[in-house]
């Protein structure tokens, strides 16, 4: 077995052949200057394009490429908790495949992280190549999420980021099936700190983050991390309240006033019943969205399925029964990854 790592690089991958050579190569042009041993983590997370059969000849020619493959597509995030599972890292770095995020910019990121911080995100000071669609509703989504949560999560800021291991340990403790692990990162606290960087285009392939799968990852990262929308009823709901208390006070006296016929007719009312009840729905949806949350971590099923791993120590790979525990990393040191430790 070969040194033990002090840098884990984490990478999910969803359909990146035409990425992966390339991606290697520059993960391995930034960190060999360092020095120090490190591994490079391949999350295959189902992919159909020959994703799979690339990283195993990576990894058949390069030790520390090590390979975790799905049984199926169980999305971003669950990839990324899988490869930090598996980490065995003094610092785990978690960067896409796609060479959005340059590699080139995780000397920086392990610089503060001698300068002592746990976490190091990447701010994203410009992207490239992406549409303005994208480009706005990120923005308007990180700024919103920054407002509403409790816990502070940097704005323009993704997944690119370095975590200690300290940091990691907490992370594999939380089991959450909806995740969104920049928000969870920051919850976990330590001394975090941002380095600016500029992301780049995809080099291949398409996104897999359809505006669809984008609001639908935004509704996780609120309901994560936020009891506003639970809490803003309360607010329209006393506004609505003070609004009816006034209303029927003018239409009285207008009616007093002015005659029997004044505010009568059927249109004002159907357009507030109408008004009222895609309100009431609306909450209702607001509602069924905890709901449905809750009753999936209740379930507890584990996060993800295992189907094969290249470069992982046999111990650590029929420990995935427990990655619901977040076993295999905690079982690890003991079942002999770290020999003569
Ligand atoms: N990815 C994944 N599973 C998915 C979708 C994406 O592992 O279900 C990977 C993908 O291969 C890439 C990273 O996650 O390495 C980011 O995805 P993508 O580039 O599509 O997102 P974007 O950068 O457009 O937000
Ligand atoms: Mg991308």
């Amino acid at each position: 077995m070969s040194e033990v790592p002090i840098y884990s690089i984490v990478a999910p991958v969803y359909n990146e052949a035409g990425n992966l050579r390339r991606f290697y190569a520059e993960v391995v042009k930034a960190l060999d200057p360092i020095g120090e041993a490190w591994e490079l983590l391949i999350v295959n997370d189902g992919s159909s394009d020959g994703s799979l059969a690339l990283m195993q000849e990576l990894a058949a020619e390069d030790g520390r490429v090590r390979v975790i493959s799905f049984a199926r597509n169980f999305g971003h995030q669950i990839a990324v908790t899988a490869g930090v599972d598996y980490a065995s890292g003094r610092a785990i770095i978690l960067i896409d495949a796609d060479l959005q995020d340059p590699p080139a910019v995780i000397p920086r990121l392990i610089a503060k992280w001698k300068e002592g911080y746990d976490v190091v995100y990447a701010v994203r000071s410009q992207r490239r190549g992406e549409s303005i669609l994208k480009r706005m509703s990120a923005k308007a989504f990180y700024r919103m999420i920054h407002r509403i949560t409790d816990i502070n999560i940097p704005v323009d800021t993704g997944d690119f980021r370095l975590m200690d291991e300290r940091v990691a340990r907490v992370l594999r403790q939380m089991r959450e099936h909806r995740r969104f692990i920049r928000g969870m990162t920051s919850w976990v606290g330590y001394k975090q700190t941002g380095v600016e960087y500029v992301r780049e285009q995809r080099v291949w392939g398409e996104t897999k983050y359809p505006l669809g799968k984008m609001l639908a990852f935004a509704l996780d990262a609120v309901t994560s991390f936020s009891f506003f929308p639970l809490q803003i009823m309360i607010t329209i709901s006393l506004i609505l309240a003070a609004l009816s208390l006034l209303v029927g006070l003018v239409i009285s006296v207008l009616r007093l006033t002015m005659g029997e016929e004044f505010f009568g007719g059927q249109a004002t009312t159907i357009v507030l019943l109408l008004l009222l009840s895609s309100f009431q729905l609306f909450f209702l949806f607001i509602i069924g969205q905890y709901v449905a949350r809750t009753y999936d971590e209740s379930r507890d099923r584990p996060l993800y399925v295992v189907a094969s791993t290249v470069g992982l120590p046999e111990a650590q790979v029929a420990n995935q029964r427990h990655a619901n525990e977040g076993a295999p990393s905690a079982a690890k040191s003991e079942l002999g990854r770290h020999d003569g430790e």
